[in-house]
């Protein structure tokens, strides 16, 4: 996906390994979903896990430890990074995050928990995929009733065109296949959106992906392809707030490649 969106990115991230300046938001998005992982691990167990309460102590807590790396990886990366990257995380206030977060926690305790009684969590899945390719990732969340949760944390109101357009379930409902050895029954995006006031859940569910897994595999491997003949381009030529000093962490190298050139710069930072 990282490849469909920018295949530029795709170059900096997987192929240089360089690593992508981190945001606060992100790791706001990651202790919410490390608390919702304890607490279903946990209700697996006993069939109560946490409360919401121990929950946004624990939410607080993997969200501190996450903002100390936070500050370590942001010098890492200073060499990247561009005043405009550096002012819009200056801005993203700490305690506010906080303050949505257990909003959220609460929202969730609400209206979704409730309905869940956990049956896969966090399960790792491998497996081949064909031409050399392996297909690797982990089921965040499953039902009894066989039904896979994707829970996601936005700002923006999420649509249809989120789970329609997502291959990725796809791979989710074949990596389901081959761990239970049953079809799932369903997919479910379930969606966390923070406002300024408070937040809301907002649910898409499907029986079944939009695209099957055998159009995503075809894909996958095209890119595949496309990977080994160095292409790589920016998918956002146009002027776009996805690919503005604000808010790419890449766009320094953006403009050094459109500089030198996809062929000087390959042999530039495949060297270092
Ligand atoms: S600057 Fe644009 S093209 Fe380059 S990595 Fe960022 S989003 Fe992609």
């Amino acid at each position: 996906m990282v490849y469909v969106r920018c295949p530029e990115h795709f170059l900096f991230r997987y192929v240089l390994g360089i690593r992508r300046p981190p945001t606060k938001a992100q790791k706001h998005g990651f202790a919410l979903h490390e608390t919702f992982a304890y607490h279903f691990e946990q209700k697996k167990l006993d069939r109560k896990g946490v409360k919401a309460r121990d929950a946004k102590d624990f939410f607080a807590g993997i969200f501190q430890s996450a903002l100390e790396d936070y500050e370590i990886e942001m010098e890492q990366s200073r060499a990247l990074l561009t005043k405009e990257y550096l002012a819009k995380e200056r801005k993203s206030s700490i305690p506010n995050l906080l303050l949505t977060g257990a909003r959220g926690i609460d929202v969730y305790y609400k209206e979704l928990e409730p309905k869940i009684k956990p049956d896969l969590v966090e399960t790792a899945f491998n497996f081949p995929a064909g031409k050399g390719l392996e297909m690797v990732g982990r089921i965040d969340l499953s039902d009894t009733s066989h039904v896979i949760h994707e829970m996601k944390t936005t700002r923006r109101t999420p649509s249809w065109q989120d789970i329609n357009n997502d291959p990725q379930i796809s791979i989710y409902q074949e990596a389901f296949l081959r761990l239970k050895g049953k079809p799932v029954r369903g997919i479910s995006k379930d969606y966390i959106v923070f406002s300024k006031q408070d937040s809301r859940i907002v649910r898409f569910q499907v029986q079944r992906p939009a695209h099957n897994y055998a159009t995503v595999l075809r894909a996958a491997h095209a890119i595949l392809e496309a990977v080994k003949h160095n292409v790589f381009y920016c998918l956002h030529p146009a002027e776009s707030w996805i690919c503005s000093k604000e808010w790419c962490g890449y766009y320094k190298l953006h403009q050094e490649l459109k500089k030198k050139g996809l062929a000087k710069f390959m042999l530039q930072y495949s060297r270092s």
